[in-house]
């Protein structure tokens, strides 16, 4: 019984997958409206359509404006319909795919709950880890392998390492000397991570690193990006086959036009350094989208860091997140046609520029 569920699980997966191959998939979840919000009388200017879960309704002035992806997620979807969606992507990871999913939206939709989620409800980082270890489980003894976990934050074009023992330090990408166009980042701290507690603590440490050394942690984490990777590392003892996948989970700084007006110094720095990797993320996604021989991976952290993960064979799912309330429409609009035009891409078609 044991064997026929796995084959079944497999033959689900491989259809997944073939589905998958070569386009980035686009899901679109909405939060909820708030309790302050509510009172202070915020409207919602979302629709759905209940007979198709892959259209999104925005009215705007009294215009209704359709959006289509992958599937859409109203405010009362739960953290496990939205991973039941992601999963087969995250154990890909462990037949050597390198997946990435990032959450995409302004500061206030709901990126850090999809991404974390909060204590008593965790989200995607949590349940991939999770998954992860039952899944190594069910393959012993054939199979073993070895998950390490890194955390790292870009912000300003920095890189720091969330998980090291001085998280000041800023951090570079460098190409592996061995030819083989892998990139990685010297001194960046690995966890291997072996059960649960493993990556409670691990978790921990990432969020006491990023809250020091700012003073508005929420202000500082809606500017900076947060990158989860997780490496999977498998080998089969009968066989000696080998297999090396990984996953990047991104909770991308918010998308908003930050007014220039006004800002100055520090600030001004931010707010370009910001749109810079998220310019560079849709430049990046434009040039795969019409198949340019010179893919600017280069031009920000972000998109350098996430290179491995956003061409070739990787397989990557975008999460945009849109707030409900009519006073963030414009942001909202501005989400969704970045989403539609996500959804376009073709990874496996695009040569990357090295
Ligand atoms: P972002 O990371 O995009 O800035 P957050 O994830 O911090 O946004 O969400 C903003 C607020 O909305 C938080 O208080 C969060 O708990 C709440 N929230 C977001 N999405 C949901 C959801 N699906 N269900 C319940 N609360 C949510």
């Amino acid at each position: 019984r044991k064997y026929k569920r796995e084959m079944n699980l497999r033959k689900k997966c491989h259809n997944e997958l073939v589905r998958l191959k070569g386009n980035i998939r686009v899901l679109c979840r909405v939060r909820p409206i708030c309790q302050e919000e509510a009172e202070a009388e915020g409207k919602s200017v979302v629709s759905f359509d209940s007979d198709d879960d892959a259209v999104l309704y925005l009215s705007n002035k009294g215009k209704l404006m359709a959006f289509d992806m992958d599937k859409v997620f109203p405010p009362q979807a739960t953290q496990a319909e939205v991973f039941q969606e992601v999963q087969s992507l995250v154990t890909s990871c462990m037949d050597g795919y390198n997946v990435c999913i990032f959450a995409y939206g302004q500061t206030g939709s709901g990126k850090t709950y999809t991404m974390e989620g909060i204590p008593e409800n965790p989200g995607i980082n949590q349940r991939a880890l999770r998954l992860l270890f039952s899944e190594v489980s069910e393959k012993m003894p054939d199979w073993h392998y070895t998950i390490t976990v890194s955390m790292v934050e870009i912000y300003n074009e920095t890189l720091r390492n969330l998980l090291g023992d001085n998280p000041s330090e800023k951090l570079d990408i460098k190409m592996c000397p061995d030819g083989s166009g892998q990139l990685y980042v010297p001194g960046l701290t690995e966890f291997t991570v072996e059960s649960v507690e493993d990556i409670n603590k691990v978790f921990e440490l990432g969020h006491m690193n990023r809250a020091t050394a700012c003073t508005n942690l929420n202000e500082h984490s809606s500017r900076s990006h947060a990158l989860l990777i997780v490496n999977v590392a498998g080998f089969n003892s009968s066989t000696g086959h080998r297999t090396s996948g990984k996953l990047n989970l991104v909770d991308l700084a918010g998308s908003e036009r930050i007014s220039k007006s006004g800002a100055e110094g520090s600030r001004l720095r931010e707010a370009q350094c910001i749109n810079k990797s998220l310019s560079a993320l849709g430049d990046v996604i434009n040039a795969l989208r019409s198949r340019h021989s010179h893919v600017p991976f280069r031009n920000s952290r972000l998109t350098y860091l996430l290179q491995d993960s956003l061409s070739g064979e990787s397989k990557t799912l975008m999460l945009v997140q849109v707030s409900p309330l009519d006073s963030n429409i414009i942001e909202s609009v501005c989400s969704l046609k970045f989403a539609q035009r996500v959804r376009t891409v073709e990874l496996g078609t695009a040569s990357s520029s090295r």
